[in-house]
């Protein structure tokens, strides 16, 4: 932008050296994605000068009147893109909203099932070192250690040892389908409620290439910026009868003004997901991420975690290569392979190393990757692993990584 350069030119380099890495780099991080130029207009529009504390109508400050429009829009979409009866498009981010949604349905001192980070959860989701875990009482389900997938007998045999007030599905790195309605009767069965979080596969869910949680569970959180393709923050979906407790627990709860802008960039992001053209491309998030898990699972010292992958992602077990997950995150980031490490089911090693990396599909497929290019970053990474002394090796994948970029540019 010009008017960085002008005035900024410290911070216009930063971003132009921002702006290069992610052209040039294969960006497989999850929970990334790319948006169009039309969500990043909109979030650097005008919208960012106004206040707007309060919802479409019921605002307490003068000058709301468009305001509204625009949320009313974002609310309209989300609403229609995800089959609900309420949605909230104010919190700021996914962890935001996981917050609302906590304060809405249960009190402080209350207790949370959740995922176990180590397993796939997130933070949110009741680990000790978020709010999750100090607010409220929090206990956790894993999966299963010959399958890694969820073990629903097991999860229920937990929700009626521990009779938490809420329970969470939902998870951060977990390839699998998830089954809502065993939540929903598991949660009925110990009179919990059911939150779920589908932060990651909110685009898939709202092409309808996962199963919805909605009309399933009480309320659905998500962030709007990973296969959803929007601008970095949260949404909640819910049911009619909770609009009033939901909204409440977003505004004066837990946030102040929302971050107009930031809607409108939702409102155009929802527009874009109920295009047909966003199936075609959730459709092949799915392709790519099952072509790169087959060349994986075909190599015998690597191993994807439940033995492949049904959506964007997959966590991929380091152990028998003799690198962790830390040093794979280094050595990939060294040939401009963007990646983080990942804890794998009955984690040995600290947070900070791991034993795993987690990889996901929906950046490289926005710049046009197609499966023969998602097989091919498959075989970069596991030659960059085979090779991570030898530096003529490491400067070819460099060379293959600069290629498949050019051929696919942002
Ligand atoms: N929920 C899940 C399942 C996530 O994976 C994440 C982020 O990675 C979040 C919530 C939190 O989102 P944010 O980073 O916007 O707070």
């Amino acid at each position: 932008k010009p008017e960085i350069e002008a005035q900024d030119p410290e911070l216009f380099a930063a971003i132009n050296r921002e702006a290069d890495r992610q052209q040039h780099n294969i960006e497989l991080i999850a929970s990334e994605n790319i948006v169009s130029d039309a969500v990043r207009a909109a979030q650097g529009s005008i919208l960012t000068n106004k206040y707007a504390e309060g919802y479409p109508g019921k605002r307490y400050y003068g000058g709301c009147e468009f305001i509204d429009q625009i949320e009313q829009l974002a609310i309209d979409r989300a609403k229609d893109l995800f089959g609900a009866e309420y949605a909230n498009v104010q919190p700021h981010s996914g962890s935001q909203a996981n917050a609302a949604a906590y304060s809405a349905f249960i009190k402080p001192g209350d207790k949370i099932l959740g995922m176990d980070l180590n397993a796939g959860g997130h933070l949110t989701h009741g680990a000790k070192v978020s709010f999750s875990g100090t607010f409220y009482q929090s206990v956790s389900y894993g999966v299963d250690a010959k399958t890694e997938r969820l073990d629903y007998d097991k999860i229920r045999e937990i929700a009626l040892k521990e009779k938490p007030q809420i329970i969470v599905a939902g998870a951060s790195a977990y390839s699998r389908i998830i089954d809502w309605q065993k939540f929903r009767d598991i949660a009925d069965e110990v009179g919990a409620f059911l939150m779920v979080d589908m932060a990651h596969i909110a685009g898939l869910v709202a092409t309808g290439l996962h199963p919805s949680p909605v009309g399933i569970a009480d309320v659905v959180t998500t962030t709007t910026h990973k296969t959803l393709r929007g601008p970095r923050g949260g949404l909640i979906l819910s049911q009619e009868k909770y609009a009033k407790q939901l909204n409440f627990a977003v505004f004066p709860q837990n946030q102040g003004g929302p971050l107009e802008h930031v809607i409108a960039g939702k409102a155009v992001a929802f527009g874009e997901a109920l295009k047909p053209e966003f199936e075609t491309y959730s459709k092949q998030v799915i392709k790519n991420a099952q072509a790169m898990a087959e060349v994986f699972e075909n190599e015998p010292d690597l191993h994807v975690v439940s033995g492949g992958t049904d959506n964007h992602l997959m966590t991929i077990d380091l152990t028998q290569t003799g690198l962790n997950g830390k040093e794979v995150q280094n050595l990939l980031d060294g040939v401009f392979i963007t990646t983080n490490k990942e804890a794998i089911p009955d984690e040995k090693l600290s947070p900070f190393k791991t034993s795993g990396i987690r990889l996901g599909t929906p950046a490289i497929t926005t710049r046009g990757f197609k499966e023969d290019d998602a097989k091919q970053v498959a075989h970069l990474i596991i030659k960059a692993i085979h090779n991570s002394e030898n530096q003529a090796v490491l400067d070819e994948i460099k060379e293959s990584v600069f290629n498949l970029t050019k051929n696919h540019p942002i």
